[in-house]
């Protein structure tokens, strides 16, 4: 190799190439990956002649996207599927506090490590995780609308651990949320944000860890208090927030009234993100599009638990910037972005009888570049452009066959499925192949969690006559 030749990690050729960058079409052409991670060039045509890498990817003019965004996500809940199956919101959330109420720091590490891998074999590969912060221990009560529920008795700070190390173990690029509990006194509350940070940022130098955040409670909260607390702890930490907000469809006129509290104590902004935001008023999207805040969207979840259709065109209208999520698996059941994608589209066609309300290339920059911006980090990932990390999927149209293309992005969103997707690299990194995990013991990560969760089912079912499920919302 001469000296004037650079050693690419990784060289792409071939690809049919869907940036997601703003603006984007296709074309065919290569990605080659630095030594970092990142994307050095992408472009048409073949590679610069100085590249020289020890690997090389012939793509054969498969599709190259970026990795899904998913904007809004609970991870540990991944192996909670399938329960509260007729259940709206509340109902559902307190079928699986029954069994996560059990769990402890340890069995929260191999549920979480159990979600960050289904992501990334599902060609997920940057998530927003709202971890687990014992919000859902607590005992026996069950869990509704401005209910403060859980425990302040419990030690938040190693389930918050071992979140952060499922996530790096897994090699998932992930925004760590830390849930703002209502539990305690202020300078209890406060003072458990501030070791949640200090030990997380023992982790902050990985590039897989590309920030931190706050979860909002608002939602279920009783008083303005809550949302002045939130506002604090943004501010005196420099985080942004995430809150569910006017997801479920029940006392619809207590919730759309807490929008204030959070108005008046200042927390709307760009920082800002309602994670749902369902069952919003003209005022509610007028006062959120003039501050700059953003929402994410969870077309599937939203589906499965009967919340709502966001209205995503009148959202947009306004001028809000949109994300989507995948929401927990729990809630999902199936972490598959192109369900999600469709999932979303169909349902706002559905709801216009109009199919040119929103387009195919909508719901796939909500699901990349969108969801990074509103999450503030863009400019790392969400799209194939220089200097991003390399974070990206190898889509097959044509195996199992789809037809001919005729135009890229339409047979990407519209055709394509996890049966097409047959190769997940994160920064360059080969990370699965055609639904295997590379690297990783699949087998010991279903022992742990089937254990764990048997162990959780028996606590579960020990306890259930002492358990008041008619306190339901
Ligand atoms: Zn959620």
């Amino acid at each position: 190799m001469s000296s004037s030749r650079q050693a690419f990690k990784l060289v792409v050729r071939n690809a049919c190439l869907l940036t997601a960058a703003p603006g984007f079409e296709p074309f065919v052409g290569h990605i080659a990956v630095g030594q970092d991670g990142r994307i050095a060039s992408v472009g048409p045509g073949e590679p610069p002649p100085e590249a020289d890498s020890d690997r090389f990817l012939d793509a054969e003019g498969k599709i190259v996207a970026p990795g899904f965004v998913s904007a809004h996500s609970h991870l540990f809940q991944s192996p909670l599927r399938g329960l509260g199956t007729d259940q709206t919101l509340y109902g559902w959330l307190n079928a699986i506090k029954q069994l996560s109420e059990h769990a402890t720091a340890e069995d929260i590490y191999w549920f979480c490590l159990h979600g960050s891998v289904d992501f990334l074999r599902n060609g997920i590969t940057t998530g927003y995780d709202f971890t687990y912060s014992g919000e859902l221990g607590g005992g026996q009560r069950s869990i509704g609308i401005g209910e403060a529920v859980g425990s302040s008795q419990v030690d938040q700070e190693p389930y918050e651990e071992a979140q952060i190390r499922a996530k790096l173990d897994a090699g998932l690029r992930f925004i760590k949320s830390i849930s703002i509990v209502p539990l305690g006194t202020e300078q209890e509350i406060e003072e458990r944000v501030e070791r949640i940070l200090q030990y997380a940022g023992r982790y902050s130098d990985s590039p897989l860890f590309l920030k931190m955040a706050i979860s909002g409670w608002v939602q279920r909260a009783s008083g303005i208090e809550g949302a002045f607390r939130e506002v604090r702890i943004m501010k005196r930490h420099g985080l942004m927030n995430q809150a569910h907000f006017l997801e479920s469809p029940e006392r619809v006129p207590e919730q759309q009234a807490k929008f204030s509290w959070y108005r008046d104590a200042g927390a709307l902004g760009p920082d800002f993100v309602f994670g749902h935001f369902i069952h919003t008023t003209p005022q509610i999207v007028h006062e959120t599009a003039e501050s700059g805040a953003c929402m994410c969207w969870q077309p599937s979840a939203n589906g499965r638990i009967g919340s709502g259709t966001a209205d995503i065109p009148a959202l947009r209208k306004a001028g809000i910037k949109i994300g989507i999520g995948l929401d927990d698996q729990s809630c999902s059941d199936l972490s598959d972005p192109f369900q999600n994608l469709r999932m979303g589209l169909y349902s706002i066609r559905s709801l216009y009888k109009d199919a040119t309300v929103l387009s195919v290339r909508d719901v796939l920059h909500f699901h990349t570049l969108g969801g990074a911006d509103i999450l503030g980090v863009a400019s790392k990932v969400g799209s194939l452009e220089v200097g991003k990390y390399a974070d990206f999927l190898v889509v097959d149209p044509r195996c199992p066959d789809t037809g001919p293309v005729h135009d890229p992005i339409a047979t990407y969103v519209l055709a394509c499925s996890l049966r097409n997707l047959q190769q997940v690299y994160v920064g360059g990194n080969l990370v699965a192949e055609g639904s295997r995990l590379v690297g990783r013991d699949e087998d010991k990560i279903r022992l742990e969690v089937d254990t764990r969760v048997a162990r959780l089912k028996a606590a579960r079912d020990g306890s259930v006559a002492t358990l008041d499920l008619t306190r339901a919302q």
